[in-house]
């Protein structure tokens, strides 16, 4: 069948920025399932796998606005040291749970340290970045009402509980 609304999908990738550099890869592991119709995956890719089917290759070229979005400077801010309470020594690349205003929390990254001051980052480490997928398509079938229930796929590669 091919690629709709509610099909349960799975497929290999590999996942390079513009430069050919890699990203990410299926290789050597499960295929990965997604829900198709779900926001499972990211828009540019969910996009161009419609109407796809068992067997497909496609390289997509997903822009950083259908990816994991531009970089929203906002989500960039300076908090001051004394905020990191208990931790004895900020270093760059850490990662800490922020609080956000509606209650929830985002990871962030620690992209700055001076002597009183951290820069923190919101955004997704893929944010600002064109993603290329080379993509074989696995499995298509039809999701379970389970599966739709839960809004995600179950089993190999997919949701497992
Ligand atoms: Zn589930």
């Amino acid at each position: 069948m091919n690629i709709q609304n509610n099909s349960a999908v799975s497929f290999h990738y590999k996942l390079t920025d513009d430069d050919g550099i890699s990203i990410d890869s299926s290789e050597g592991k499960e295929p990965l399932a997604y829900l198709h119709g779900a926001g499972n995956i990211i828009p540019g890719l969910e996009k161009a796998l419609e109407g796809k089917t068992t067997g497909d290759s496609l390289t997509v070229a997903v822009s950083a606005a259908e990816g994991y979005g531009e970089v929203q400077k906002e989500l960039i801010q300076e908090v001051p040291k004394d905020a990191f309470q208990g931790i004895d020594s900020i270093e760059l690349g850490m990662q800490f749970e922020a609080q956000t205003g509606q209650g929830g929390t985002v990871p962030v990254t620690v992209i700055a340290v001076t002597d009183d001051l951290v820069t923190v980052d919101g955004n997704h480490p893929l944010a600002g970045k064109n993603l290329n997928f080379d993509v074989t398509i696995e499995d298509v079938r039809k999701a379970s009402e389970e599966e739709l229930d839960h809004g995600h796929v179950h089993g190999v590669g997919g949701h497992e509980h």
